[in-house]
């Protein structure tokens, strides 16, 4: 059987937090229980085409995931059981923040098959939580990383950022500290940073904000790495770490080409080839799923086939991602051309640039070059848009 990972967005926060792009609203909890119809019936109309897959993960993202009753994503769980197969060892992971899931939350959740749970934990210090407009403390997320484990969840992350204005090196070397202390099994690090549209995106503009430079950014980065690779955490991406058995299968599948359904506002989905976004506003979403004659796209709003050539620039740049990189026999295979004739001169480039190594077992980032995949992703993209006309259908 096919297998398939499954993402259900959940756009509700009880703040918006100045920093954040994503699809998601405060101040619409009155939306939650129509939010939750709407996703079932989403289910419902795409089970023709998840029927004959095997589920390996289902991811509840959002948004604040944590903060919908506990019986709602339950719900959505068991109606997914009755739509596809949901493979025994399947990851079935939730978003949550600090001190807003319970225990009593955290173990019916366990109960209805939940065994990963991440949480936005994002500092330990204070100051830097207020900066990003989190509502919790660092004694919440102390607390909610035990609840989960007492609940029996068999995977904890926690989120953190980096590259905050003013964050030295001790500050986020405390921060790690802190986070080490808690033994989680997972940790994922983002650098912050500045989107169009946000408050912080504002306040940079006007000046009263002032971002790190990208040396300092790196700097944070770095005393990441050797920090958790010495605590026995593997990097396997460029942004998460794991103890061994803790990788998260369901963002593996985005990162290796796999096929992903997206349920819910704003979601993303790449099915058979295709990639499609649903409507953005849960509102619009809701209204999408409404009434009783509409297919399995009612709620996608755009969907396409990509290019060739966007497909392998997607394909090469996820996959360097991750930190085993890719077989050129594995983009033979993708699509039947071989690496060298269709992207050779940019990895060359790259690899001479210490950037890239490519060995007997393939295709990855250095260490040097883990900071620098968006440098990697330009020349392999402006080779590709450049033209290699022996190699487009
Ligand atoms: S809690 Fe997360 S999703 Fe919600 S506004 Fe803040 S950063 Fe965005």
């Amino acid at each position: 059987m096919n297998p398939l990972a499954v993402y259900i967005h959940i756009p509700f926060c009880t703040v918006k937090c100045g920093y954040c792009d994503f699809n998601a609203y405060a101040g619409m909890d009155g939306l939650k229980r129509d939010y939750t119809r709407a996703l079932l019936r989403e289910i419902e109309l795409r089970h023709e085409e998840v029927a004959a897959r095997n589920i390996t993960s289902i991811v509840f993202g959002g948004g604040t995931p944590g903060e919908m009753p506990p019986g709602d994503l339950t719900a959505i769980i068991d109606a997914l059981r009755s739509s596809a197969t949901i493979s025994p060892d399947a990851e079935i992971g939730i978003e949550a923040n600090p001190g807003s899931t319970g225990p009593d939350d955290l173990r019916q959740l366990a109960e209805a098959g939940v065994n990963r749970v991440s949480f936005g934990a994002q500092s330990f210090d204070s100051e830097e939580l207020r900066f990003l407009d989190r509502i919790h403390s660092p004694e919440a997320i102390d607390a909610s990383v035990a609840n989960a484990r007492r609940a029996g969840i068999a995977s904890v992350n926690i989120d953190l950022i980096y590259g905050l204005p003013g964050q030295g090196a001790a500050a986020w070397d405390r921060t790690l500290q802190r986070a080490l202390a808690l033994n989680t099994d997972h940790l994922s690090l983002y650098a912050l940073t500045v989107e169009d549209g946000t408050l912080l995106g504002r306040r940079v503009r006007e000046g009263s904000v002032i971002m790190p430079g990208p040396d300092t950014v790196a700097d944070l980065y770095e005393r990441a790495t050797t920090t958790l690779g010495r605590s026995g955490f593997q990097q396997y991406e460029l942004s998460n770490w794991a103890r061994p058995g803790h990788k998260s299968r369901h963002n593996i599948t985005y990162w290796s080409d796999g096929d992903y359904l997206g349920l819910g506002a704003g979601a993303h989905g790449y099915l058979n080839g295709e990639r499609y976004e649903n409507v953005a506003h849960p509102r619009e979403y809701v209204r999408s799923l409404r009434g009783p004659a509409s297919g399995p796209r009612a709620a996608v709003s755009s969907a396409s086939v990509p290019e060739r050539s966007t497909a392998i620039f997607d394909w090469v740049t996820l996959a360097l991602r991750l930190s085993e990189g890719f077989e050129p026999a594995a983009f033979a295979a993708r699509f039947g051309a071989c690496l060298d004739d269709v992207i050779g001169p940019p990895l060359a480039e790259c690899e001479a640039a210490g950037l890239l190594q490519r060995d007997r077992r393939g295709v990855r980032l250095t260490r040097a070059g883990r900071l620098m995949h968006g440098e990697v992703s330009v020349r392999v993209l402006a080779h590709l848009r450049a033209g290699t006309p022996a190699h487009e259908d």
